[in-house]
């Protein structure tokens, strides 16, 4: 269930839903998600569907990986992106495989050992990782990033982050108005902000504070 046939034919399902980027769908060919799930659920780990990965969190759905990383390199290659929401870290491992430098915020203490061990394995290094609550953004604040992808859902967008983007920098992420979620593209020009809306989503929600 984990077999190369498998993995060739959730990449046709993402070509067929228009993504065409061809080094996201070699990365996502070649990354093994399987390592990334409980192994309960490995047989489902190449279907394109969202999966639980304990405390009440998912790893997301292959399409939307698909979808923002696409967006990320849509207006060219960052030289780096900060992910809120490591997770179980396969969406770092996406980034890490096609932009030279990631670095990932996670709130869940356990989620994050868990996200560094499996990174490590991979031996992907262009990645650092911190235990910290990403509502503050990246916790040295002279950063600045060319792009930032939230894969949390999030109501307002967080202030410190937004400062955090470079000039013509992008921020992606699912914008919750308390109906239903939406992804955004957020695009910074000096201190103005342009924004952009896409595909409605459904993202687990951005929550305050580590634990
Ligand atoms: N990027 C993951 C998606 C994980 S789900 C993937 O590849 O599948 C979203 C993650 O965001 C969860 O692990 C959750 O704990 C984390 N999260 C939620 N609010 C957060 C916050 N304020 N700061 C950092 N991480 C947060």
């Amino acid at each position: 269930m984990t077999s190369q046939r498998t993995r060739d034919r959730l990449i046709e399902r993402l070509q067929q839903q228009g993504i065409n980027n061809q080094r996201v769908l070699e990365v996502m060919r070649n990354t093994p998600r399987h390592l990334f799930v409980d192994e309960a659920l490995s047989h489902r780990a190449y279907e394109d569907t969202a999966l639980p990965i304990g405390f009440g969190q998912t790893i997301s759905q292959p399409y939307i990986v698909a979808r923002m990383t696409q967006m990320i390199l849509a207006s060219g290659m960052p030289s780096s992106v900060l992910e809120i929401g490591t997770g179980c870290g396969y969406q770092t491992a996406v980034l890490a495989q096609i932009v030279p430098q990631v670095y990932s915020v996670e709130r869940i203490g356990a989620l994050h050992q868990q996200a560094k061990k499996r990174l490590a394995e991979l031996q992907l290094y262009n990645i650092e990782l911190r235990h910290t609550d990403g509502n503050g953004g990246w916790p040295n604040l002279n950063y600045r990033f060319d792009r930032i992808m939230m894969t949390a859902a999030c109501a307002d967008i967080p202030r410190k982050l937004a400062d955090q983007l470079n000039h013509n920098g992008e921020m992606i992420l699912p914008y919750d108005d308390g109906d239903s979620q939406v992804l955004l593209k957020i695009t910074r020009r000096h201190d103005e902000f342009e924004t952009e809306a896409f595909e409605s989503v459904s993202f687990v929600p951005l929550l305050p504070g580590i634990s």
